[in-house]
């Protein structure tokens, strides 16, 4: 095992305090900066840098940074979800440091949704039925994380399949 365990820091944004829900740091017992070539690769980073090793996901519209020593997740509901997300993450980096020898390390982020491929399988009637004020904004927040094809009501089936199955290769369950 790489990471024995962690210690959580959870606190509320210090740019908007009425904000709802929290943020969390979760401070790390080991050095997981080797394991995270093979992390990309398993989960498939958005942004990679090599100096000083870290990686950011999206999931379920958190974003979660991964540095040698710390995790930081955004927009939590509350410690319980913080807890659930950052022990998935244990889990996934003890997995794929477990199986280093069996994949191939890398370092080339993943990269977000490309906003053309959201949109084109939306209906671009601007309905405004999700709450955004157009089809364009609602992709934009599909690419940001924080929308997925089950947030447009009038969504074609078999567009709402394919938009979740594109999403599919930039987003996890945790
Ligand atoms: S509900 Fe769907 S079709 Fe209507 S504006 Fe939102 S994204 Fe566009």
């Amino acid at each position: 095992m790489l990471l024995s365990g962690f210690k959580l820091e959870i606190f509320k944004s210090h740019c908007d305090s009425q904000a709802k829900g929290v943020h969390c740091f979760a401070h790390l017992n080991d050095d997981i900066s080797e394991a995270l070539p093979y992390l990309n690769t398993v989960l498939g980073a958005s942004v990679y840098i090599t100096e000083p090793p870290s990686l950011m996901l999206q999931v379920h519209g958190k974003l979660i940074t991964l540095e040698s020593r710390k995790i930081a997740v955004n927009a939590l509901k509350d410690r319980a979800e913080a807890e659930k997300i950052v022990a998935w993450l244990q889990r996934e980096i003890n997995d794929a440091w477990r199986s280093r020898h069996e994949i191939e390390p890398s370092t080339e982020a993943l990269g977000k949704p490309v906003l053309l491929e959201v949109l084109k399988r939306l209906p671009r009637t601007n309905c405004r039925q999700c709450g955004e004020a157009t089809c364009m904004v609602f992709a934009s927040r599909v690419v940001e994380g924080s929308l997925d094809q089950e947030d447009c009501p009038p969504i074609d089936p078999q567009a709402r399949i394919e938009l979740k199955e594109y999403l599919s290769r930039f987003r996890f369950e945790y």
